[in-house]
């Protein structure tokens, strides 16, 4: 098949019940039945990227030969002069995993099938076991351990403030209860979840509320269980310093976000003083804030977010960086990215080597109505079909019945703030 052409480019905008709010690009050519799907989910700023993409990539793109992925890719980057960015890089990384998945469909193989072939048979996750209480976080984490996972991020509401990844608050009555769910089943929960975590945050009864659950699910799992943790960039840098010292004895398997991207040359002075695993990339859109951490080994999993630094085609050359460097991939898949994006993941991890661990992005199962393919979870592990291409399609017309949450809340992350009101982080 060749001189096949790109015919439209459209962004979908959909947010199933037990969904996030998903963006997906639908690129079709000019070979009948012939189209590609990709990710753009950003789930607090969608119109832009929808704007990106069907304003100005959308007319650049239509006529292009769509065998040309990298050319087309370099193109595009360029074609705003000013570059990067979540909004840009968002449209375009959809853009590109549309293209692969063209690609995959061209020559009748997987996508990971394009990338070298499987180096593995499915990808290990890690799910999360959040809880308003000790004893609920363990009993979230046990939970996951009978049902296979064996990767676990654990995350505790600290007493009387609130704290990322749970539902506690310090403004909030704690007898609420906790909102926050054990894994990313329900992403409509997760969209809940975030829109209850402002309140009042202080870094030492955090600290100390995240040194004891630790030292609680240690000595509760013992050591068959790999342990991570999310400092979410809150803690003041040289309390974060400390904060991964104190980590050291439980081994984690890696403590993420420990530092802002502003913050970043404070991994030097952790290295110095711990071997705590850290791991560093979701918010990260720029090659240069990603190179140096790698290639001075101040990390040890690169979080990126695969749209949002661009699509698969930047996204496998961080890893054949990481993988020069020793460093591992990390690639970030909470239930807010679409189940297109989620198979774009998928598909790197299969074929990358330095592939480390992937972010459990289990979709609710009533998703596969709407994105039949999606790839499935079972026994800790994520597995992809063999069709061509990404393997995920979409009914773009049950899709478009169910839009976008138009409400502010659901848009936007709830400002955290500490006890004087200077704002903090989400
Ligand atoms: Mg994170």
């Amino acid at each position: 098949m060749k001189n096949v052409k790109i015919r439209d480019v459209k962004a979908i905008l959909t947010q199933p019940p037990r969904g996030g709010r998903f963006t997906v690009v639908k690129i079709e050519t000019t070979e009948p039945g012939l189209y590609g799907l990709g990710d753009a989910s950003y789930r607090t700023r969608p119109l832009a990227v929808k704007s990106a993409i069907v304003d100005y990539l959308r007319p650049f793109l239509i006529g292009k030969d769509v065998a040309n992925i990298e050319d087309i890719w370099q193109s595009a980057y360029v074609s705003s002069y000013w570059r990067n960015g979540p909004v840009l890089n968002n449209a375009l990384g959809g853009v590109d995993e549309a293209l692969w998945d063209i690609k995959g469909k061209m020559a009748g193989m997987p996508v990971y099938d394009l990338l070298g072939g499987k180096a593995r048979e499915a990808a290990a996750l890690y799910a999360h076991a959040s809880g308003g209480s000790l004893q609920e976080t363990e009993d979230k984490a046990f939970a996951l351990l009978e049902r296979g996972f064996h990767y676990i991020r654990l995350q505790t509401a600290t007493p009387g403030f609130a704290t990322y990844g749970s539902s506690s608050g310090g403004d909030r009555d704690l007898n609420d209860g906790p909102k926050w769910i054990a894994t990313n089943v329900d992403a409509a929960d997760q969209e809940h979840a975030w829109a209850q975590q402002a309140g009042i945050f202080e870094p030492m009864p955090y600290m100390r509320s995240a040194i004891e659950m630790m030292a609680h699910m240690r000595n509760k799992m013992g050591w068959k269980v790999e342990f991570l943790h999310d400092a979410h960039e809150r803690l003041p840098a040289i309390q974060a310093v400390q904060f991964a010292k104190e980590m050291e004895p439980f081994k984690l398997f890696f403590l993420e976000d420990l530092f802002t991207p502003g913050q970043v040359d404070w991994f030097k002075r952790v290295r110095e003083q711990c071997s705590t695993p850290l791991s560093m990339g979701e918010i990260i859109n720029n090659p240069l804030e990603i190179v140096p951490l790698v290639d001075q080994r101040l990390i040890d999993f690169i979080r990126l977010r695969v749209a949002h630094i661009g699509g698969i085609t930047p996204a496998r050359k961080y890893a054949a960086h990481g993988e020069m460097y020793g460093v591992r991939t990390a690639f970030q898949g909470p239930g807010n990215i679409s189940p297109v994006g989620v198979a774009a993941h998928l598909h790197l991890d299969l074929a990358i080597s330095n592939f480390g661990i992937q972010e459990s992005s289990e979709h609710h199962e009533s998703l596969a109505e709407i994105f039949p393919g999606m790839p499935e979870v079972h026994d800790g592990y994520m597995w992809a079909n063999d069709k061509p291409g990404l393997g995920v399609d979409i009914d773009e017309e049950a899709a478009m019945k169910m839009p976008h949450d138009p409400t502010p809340s659901s848009g936007a992350f709830d400002n955290v703030r500490r006890a004087d009101g200077t704002v903090v982080t989400p």
